[in-house]
């Protein structure tokens, strides 16, 4: 499966991100066999584990919703936070990102969905969040672009809308505030199920977990 999603991304030049969130880390490294390097998780202290046990070439995407005190735990390593949704959490990634000594690369994370349930800005919170001059002054964290989850439906038009929503946010921030920023190119959007309708719509990164990997199966702890 993996090497089909690979093709499929191939013309559009998008990078394939395996979610590999509640597999172990014999299973991840199957997959690193077969030449994957980019993973995300979605909980910072598995991360952290999982970045223990594996490859250190591995390039560790965080792709969840983010808490501020759990920041620490991956700062030492993490390559790409994908849920940012809060000027509070920023300044937290910044700190622990100068802490270590780097640099962390993040995407704005927007609301594009019908529920209420998903996490994200909306583009005017984040018109105020970066004409603030709290964020101006950040040196430790690098805004490569913005990340969206949408509705999970069948409903193939919405899903398409809304992955438009999140295209038409990221262009209208980048004529706003990146406009000779080179840097400011991601679009973190599809997953198992819609991934070739977001890279028609402009998706630079999707994020595939269960098609790589096989159903997650939540055990009670
Ligand atoms: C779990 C998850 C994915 C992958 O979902 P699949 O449907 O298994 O591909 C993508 N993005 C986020 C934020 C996730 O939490």
């Amino acid at each position: 499966m993996l090497q089909q999603i690979l093709t499929d991304l191939k013309p559009y030049n998008a990078q394939l991100v395996a979610v590999s969130k509640t597999k172990p880390a014999d299973h991840i490294l199957e997959i690193y066999e077969q030449g994957q390097r980019i993973f995300g998780e979605n909980k910072a202290l598995d991360l952290q584990e999982k970045y223990e046990a594996l490859p250190k070439d591995i390039e560790w995407h965080f792709i969840g919703h983010l808490q501020t005190n759990k920041v620490k735990y991956i700062a030492p390593f993490v390559s790409l936070v994908h849920g940012v949704d809060s000027l509070k959490l920023l300044k937290e990634i910044n700190k622990q990102a100068k802490k270590n000594e780097r640099v962390i690369d993040c995407l704005l994370q927007f609301h594009i969905a019908e529920e209420q349930t998903k996490f994200g800005l909306d583009l005017e919170t984040a018109n105020e969040l970066l004409n603030s001059s709290t964020f101006k002054i950040f040196q430790n964290i690098r805004l490569i672009g913005v990340m969206g989850m949408a509705t999970f439906t069948k409903d193939k038009a919405q899903v398409e809308r809304e992955f438009k929503i999140l295209k038409g946010i990221f262009d209208a921030l980048k004529a706003a505030f990146f406009k000779d920023n080179a840097v400011f190119k991601e679009i973190s959007m599809g997953m198992s199920g819609d991934y070739k309708l977001a890279v028609e719509e402009g998706s630079t990164m999707v994020r595939v977990g269960s098609l790589i990997f096989g159903n997650r199966v939540y055990v009670k702890k």
